[in-house]
């Protein structure tokens, strides 16, 4: 095509973006179903195909949703009929991995395959809802924080991680530790926190009960004082001394609601090989206490492995079958969530607990050896391999296991969690100052209805305040891309490395036929760029109602 043809086609597409409306169709259907009968039409509708229905905006403070009357009645039958039986709402554990990658686990192709079997996450996921569309934010702090507020990297302000005491966190944030503690849950956060270690965003400080783990992030504690990583640092001690002397915490630590932190001990290359077997038991040990309480809880617990530099416990050091120290790992940590999920089976609490897990982010891969995607991209980018997480939800009893396509981003766990304990759909809004934009939306019925299909038409990709891409259905538009290579060609590049650009505007994807996104769609597919940039302009507008803004990034 030549460049004017292209030029044309792109300004039709835009011109008929600002005024596209979603036609008027027939409700959503649950399974495949033949095409409703409009003249000239043909083939198939497909579950949690989205472009062309209608969205309702339940608040002017929280994202539109795609309603579903019919799936929501069987979620809240289904819930009631389990509080009638329990006497209590439902615990909530949100197990979260760091940099492992969509491809590491054998339950969505990994595994045994890439070196690092995980058959007991791999036998839970299959007894699940596997989330083979959930999408973090492109890196650690950021989605931690998503997690916490209901809100985008835009709207939460953290889009980049706190290094080495750089000021800056979750204080002023209205958290879901917060909330769910107003809901009289009894809140605990285990492991690694990384979302501000000033007093006011320190998790004791934002609304959980109990905190024992530690502040940032699993390289801050040893990659310094490697002599094999770091030499220009570990074998100098005027170098070393200025980096012990930061303002960073360098240990385990544990507090309680508004009270100090404790520093249970310093982590170094040699402490820090248990680290992961500490919390877990600490964990096992909180589930345990909770067997006979009156009050539900609300339990996250965040992973140290697998984020550089992994220091195999000794007894997985050569255990998977890569032996590499990642493999290792991978290993550890399947066998710390199959612990997690026995203690809750043991006491009795298996069937009123739903269970998200998740990663964080996507594979580092600046830093060998790390995770798996077979997705473009990696940690750091809004390429698919960057955003993409292995996640599936598991209920026994409660959630039909299935595999489904929805679109589900982070943000939803805020909403989710809350309908789940009894605060659904807009009663969320009135729960945020009025000047919060609620991102996430209301999952609750995808996941406990047998056939639920996603409330969540799209995903919104942020890179640090500005939208990246926008995805509906199986096309993703990309106007903001990261080219990797752009700056080096040598060494491990990732999602950090390279620079950011503005596209020409028609790159668009088709994830299904083109999951490495290097091929762009947009001048063929028209017709489906049209409703994406549309999508597109809907959230420029929430934008400049709602502001972004930052509290760290670049
Ligand atoms: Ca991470």
């Amino acid at each position: 095509m030549h460049k004017e043809a292209i030029i044309s086609a792109l300004v039709v597409a835009l011109v008929a973006s600002s005024t596209w409306a979603a036609p008027k169709r027939a409700p959503a259907s649950k399974t495949v179903t033949e095409s409703t009968p409009v003249e000239g039409s043909m083939g198939y509708d497909q579950p949690n195909q989205y472009i062309g229905k209608p969205m309702k905006q339940l608040a002017a403070n929280m994202e539109p949703v795609v309603e579903n009357a019919e799936q929501e009645k069987e979620a809240r039958d289904k819930l009631a009929a389990l509080e009638k039986k329990t006497g209590k709402k439902p615990n909530i554990v949100i197990f979260l991995l760091d940099d492992v990658g969509y491809g590491d686990f054998g339950f969505n192709g990994g595994g045994t395959a890439t070196g690092n079997p995980t058959p007991d996450v791999d036998r839970i996921a299959n007894e699940s809802l596997i989330l083979t569309s959930a999408y973090s934010q492109p890196s650690c702090s950021p989605t931690r924080a998503t997690i916490m507020t209901g809100q985008n990297q835009a709207h939460h302000g953290i889009q980049a991680p706190p290094m080495y005491g750089q000021p800056g966190g979750l204080e002023g944030a209205t958290t879901i530790a917060e909330l769910m503690s107003k809901q009289g849950y009894t809140t605990q956060a285990v492991g690694k926190w990384h979302i501000g270690e000033n007093e006011g965003s320190l998790p004791q400080n934002v609304g959980f009960d109990d905190f024992r783990g530690f502040l940032s992030v699993s390289d801050m504690y040893t990659e310094w004082r490697d002599p094999y990583y770091n030499p220009e640092v570990a074998l100098s001690p005027e170098r070393f001394k200025y980096i012990m002397n930061l303002p960073f915490n360098k240990g385990d630590v544990h507090a309680k609601k508004g009270g100090k932190i404790e520093t249970l001990y310093e982590i170094n290359t040699e402490t820090i090989k248990d680290l992961d077997q500490k919390w877990a038991d600490y964990a096992m040990d909180f589930i345990q206490k909770q067997k006979s309480a009156k009050k539900p809880f609300f339990l996250y617990y965040g992973t140290r492995g697998c984020h550089f530099d992994n220091y195999p416990n000794k007894k997985y050091a050569g255990k998977s079958l890569s032996r590499t120290t990642y493999g290792d790992c991978m290993v550890e940590m399947n066998d710390i969530f199959k612990r997690l999920v026995a203690t809750l089976e043991e006491s009795g609490q298996l069937e009123n607990t739903v269970i998200f897990f998740g990663s964080d982010n996507g594979p580092e891969a600046e830093v060998a050896p790390h995770g798996h995607t077979p997705f473009r991209g990696a940690k750091g980018s809004t390429w698919e391999g960057g955003v993409r997480s292995p996640s599936f939800v598991y209920w026994k009893g409660m959630i039909k296991p299935r595999r489904s396509e929805g679109l589900f981003d982070f943000a939803d766990l805020f909403n989710t969690s809350l309908a789940i304990s009894g605060k659904g759909g807009a009663a969320v809004a009135k729960m945020v100052p009025s000047k919060n934009y609620i991102d996430g939306v209301d999952q609750m019925s995808y996941w406990l209805a047998d056939e639920g299909v996603s409330n969540r038409r799209s995903i919104v990709y942020f890179w640090n305040d500005k939208v990246s891409a926008v995805r509906m259905d199986e096309f993703k538009f990309m106007p903001l891309v990261q080219i990797t290579n752009s700056v080096v060609q040598a060494g491990h590049i990732g999602g950090f490395s390279g620079t950011i650009q503005q596209s020409s505007g028609s790159n668009m994807f088709n994830l299904y036929t083109n999951p490495k996104e290097d091929e762009t769609v947009g001048i063929r597919h028209i017709p489906m760029g049209v409703p994406l940039q549309a999508e597109y302009f809907r959230y420029m507008e929430v934008l400049k109602k709602y502001p972004a803004k930052k509290v760290i990034g670049l």
